[in-house]
């Protein structure tokens, strides 16, 4: 029997939502398997560890989870905090310190999901984006000076390395290499920054070598979002920056239905560290406390954290039990234009997914 040690980490605002759901589903999947189990630890780290401590998590913190198996996140911001505080000392800090440096972002429109592209099929619209995690724009380098000042100055430098870009291009390729049509597009921005893109488009044709099963072009940012709504079945896997990734990435969860359903994995390739995963949502602190959470994007999740494990079976059923959920518009959560709670939502997941036994 193997058991898994998994750190979950409700965060602020709906994160203590569905996060506790997330495990539920878990639970409900190792009730109904004799291959494995999980050994869960919950953290309360977040603006109320803040507000109680004046830091986000203790500055031990990582090595407290540093020898879990996964972590299942939620997420970090609170109305009374400024989010750079809370993203700087949570998030950022978990997948800096353990150099995630891939953040892997699926989207599918989902059975029973009304998108908003209607030219758009589910089979027009199958993407992963992959988003550089550990530089680019949100490096943290940069300074402040003169505040309050007319001279006031202040910089977010952008940093790109030979070496973090090499290996996210070389992540990205691999992914699309496993994927059926075997298609990345790298997303650029090398006409207005000359420097660091340029560097960026010629290490993604270096790499390119590596991969001659695979097909690719380069998009410049501006232009990919009006294919990813123009032409959506021209594009599988993405690859780009970790700024362009998480603004398209959010323009991806929004096309194929809400942002309550996105799933993301933040993943060391090489497994040194434990890899993280978490719903892309924020802490929508228009719902949170009231149960109307969507904790689909969650569960997908669940189901990412499940294949880093090598569970594909036990992924494969999470999934299935999702897509029959969200195929039930009577369990549709607020943001799909329905009125289930989250309770719900879960307790359904939960019943379908200890339904069929996983075999040993
Ligand atoms: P948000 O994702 O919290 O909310 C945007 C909108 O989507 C809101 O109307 C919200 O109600 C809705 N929504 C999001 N997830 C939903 C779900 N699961 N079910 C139903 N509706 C959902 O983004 P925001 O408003 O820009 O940010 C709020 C706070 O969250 C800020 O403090 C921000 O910094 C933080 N944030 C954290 C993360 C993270 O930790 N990964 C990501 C994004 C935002
Ligand atoms: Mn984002």
């Amino acid at each position: 029997m193997n058991t898994y040690r998994i750190a979950t980490i409700p965060g602020d605002g709906i994160g203590k939502e569905v996060v506790p759901a997330g495990k539920e589903v878990l639970e409900a999947l190792a009730r109904t398997s004799n291959s494995f189990k999980f050994e869960f630890e919950n953290f309360d780290w977040g603006a109320d560890y803040y507000r109680e401590h004046g830091v986000m998590m203790p500055t031990d913190g990582l090595d407290a989870i540093r020898n879990k198996d996964a972590i299942l996140f939620g997420s970090a911001g609170d109305p009374d905090v400024p989010d750079h505080v809370t993203l700087w000392g949570l998030r950022l800090k978990i997948c800096q310190g353990f150099d995630q440096y891939a953040n892997v972002r699926p989207t599918r429109i989902l059975p029973g999901i009304d998108a908003p592209l209607k030219r758009c099929t589910p089979e027009d619209l199958n993407w992963v984006i992959v988003r550089e995690n550990s530089e680019g724009e949100y490096s943290g380098v940069g300074g402040r000076v003169h505040q309050g000042h007319p001279i006031e100055a202040a910089t977010d430098v952008s940093i790109m390395t030979r070496a973090g870009v090499e290996r996210i291009m070389r992540f990205a390729f691999r992914l699309a290499q496993s994927r059926p049509r075997k298609l990345l597009t790298v997303i650029t921005k090398s006409n207005a920054q000359r420097h660091a893109m340029v560097m960026w488009d010629e290490i993604a044709l270096q790499i390119s070598k590596e991969f001659p099963d695979v097909k690719w072009d380069k998009e410049l940012v501006d232009a990919s979002t009006a294919r990813m709504i123009n032409r959506p079945a021209s594009l599988d896997t993405i690859v780009a920056t970790n700024l362009h990734a998480d603004i398209l990435s959010d323009l991806a969860a929004a096309l194929a239905g809400s942002l309550g359903i996105a799933p993301t994995g933040n993943i060391d390739p090489e497994r040194r560290y434990p890899s993280m995963f978490e719903p892309i949502h924020g802490s929508a602190f228009d719902i949170m406390g009231k149960g109307l959470a969507n904790p689909i994007g969650t569960f997908w999740s669940v189901v990412m954290l499940l294949e880093h494990l090598g569970e594909f079976e036990a992924a494969k059923r999470v999934m299935r039990a999702v897509e029959t959920v969200t195929a039930d518009p009577s369990l549709h959560t607020g943001d799909l234009g329905g009125k289930a709670t989250t309770a719900q939502v879960t307790a359904a997941v939960c019943a379908l997914v200890e339904k069929v036994p996983v075999a040993a």
